[in-house]
């Protein structure tokens, strides 16, 4: 009798949550990834169209399963600028004679300085270590000028196309420039002029929600529905599907809105967001942080390559950066006693915790952590051709969908609620 009432109780709770969790299919799982990582999405490389078309189809489903619009948006694609800078002229001169061998990097599109601009002056001599302080000066929080002595010009050159290359940033823009010249001292007079082009391209996160008793606490689910496009062929397949990496993850934030929303209200209002470019520099993320306030996230679900089983076994999940929060021992107590399991991520050298879309939220403090199956550190199809639906487990993945939905219970129903991370704890 007594190993009977425990068993019997098990029963209950297993046949419960069965029932409640068969509403996440398989067969619906398999419909939406399908559709991703199909070839005809060309591998949702962000500013191309076919991430576009990936955002649209999100956006359909957000539609049909009755998500709400986020913060006054019109529709569930959250569109932002990104602005690339490219150099189109610089000359520099010191008294009468030219610098030719200089290069910047900039976000404005014209400067013209002297000595007399108040711009700061940095200088490597010959003794200094090149590499050490050009990534020192690189970074500089204000505009400047960099003046390298001529014994580190082979260096300057190697550097000059890498850092030079336009980059990329999301709006509000700081106006900066940093002009590297090769001078072997800082000149008493010069002149500087500069100016560039700027090139302006749209992305797009998809965004929805369901309203909970509480409007302003949030749990999010998240997923990055880019990937890396076309590469080089292999067996004649140059379309890096991302079947894994992540149409997977994006599977799971659609699958869970639809299981969510059929729950009825909530107590804590759920999110749901597909990020865009994780893969081309993280903007995504970026730019949806700056459009709330963090403090208003309770917890950040990121679901990152759920598609293989782990080490572990396929009831199985691990969580980035356990030890930032309390997030992980919650989901643990939550799925204690069903056959699922979430344990602390097993692959700390590879540093996952800053390898997806949560560390952007966690550097707010928001306890947000990305959850992930798949044994990185042998997985042969990681950024490859081959990330495609059959090297998946459907099952694994619709269980990991399911867990993740058991495990998300106690903080949506405001039970439990996760430790704050410490920003001062997160690169
Ligand atoms: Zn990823």
């Amino acid at each position: 009798m007594k190993r009977l009432i425990p068993t019997l109780i098990l029963a209950v709770i297993l046949c419960y949550s069965g029932r409640l969790f068969a509403q996440i299919q398989q067969s619906e799982v398999e419909r939406i990834i399908g559709v991703l990582a199909a070839d005809d999405m060309m591998g949702r490389q962000a500013f191309t169209p076919y991430a576009d078309k990936a955002a649209d189809f999100i956006a359909g489903e957000f539609k049909r399963i009755g998500l709400k619009k986020w913060n006054k948006m019109k529709s569930y694609l959250q569109t932002f600028p990104v602005y690339q800078f490219s150099v189109s002229e610089l000359s520099v001169s010191a008294g009468d004679k030219a610098l030719s061998d200089a290069f910047a990097s900039t976000s404005e599109k014209e400067i013209e300085w002297t000595q007399d601009s108040g711009i700061k002056n940095l200088f490597i001599g010959e003794g200094d270590n090149f590499r050490e302080m050009f990534n020192e000066y690189r970074r500089s929080e204000e505009s400047a000028v960099v003046w390298i002595h001529s014994a580190h010009k082979p260096f300057f050159s190697r550097y000059a196309s890498f850092a030079a290359r336009a980059g990329r940033t999301i709006g509000p823009i700081k106006p900066k420039t940093i002009v590297f010249v090769i001078s072997d001292e800082v000149p008493a007079a010069y002149r500087i002029r500069m100016s560039a082009k700027v090139d302006t391209q749209n992305l797009s996160n998809v965004v929805g929600y369901i309203k909970g008793k509480r409007k302003h606490e949030f749990v999010l689910f998240s997923g990055h529905y880019d990937h890396i496009g076309i590469l080089k062929p292999v067996n004649r397949d140059s379309i890096a599907n991302g079947a894994n990496d992540d149409a997977s993850g994006t599977t799971g934030v659609i699958t869970l809105a639809e299981y969510f929303k059929k729950q009825g209200k909530p107590e804590r209002s759920i999110l749901f967001v597909a990020f865009t470019a994780e893969e081309s520099g993280g903007y995504g993320s970026r730019y949806f942080s700056n459009q709330l306030n963090p403090d208003e996230i309770v917890a950040m679900f990121n679901l990152e390559m759920i598609g293989k089983p782990a080490t572990d076994g396929p009831n199985s999940a691990w969580i980035t950066g356990f030890d930032k929060s309390d997030f992980g021992q919650i989901l643990q107590r939550a799925v204690a006693g069903t056959q699922y399991k979430f344990y602390a991520d097993p692959y700390p050298s590879q540093n996952l915790f800053y390898r997806s879309d949560n560390a952007t939220l966690a550097r707010l403090g928001v306890p947000a952590h990305s959850i992930s199956t798949t044994p990185i550190d042998v997985d042969k199809d990681y950024h490859q051709v081959s990330d495609e639906i059959s090297t998946l487990d459907m099952a694994h993945l619709t269980n990991t969908i399911k867990a993740v939905a058991a495990a998300a219970a106690t903080i949506i129903s405001g039970k439990e609620t996760p430790s704050r991370v410490d920003p001062s704890d997160v690169d």
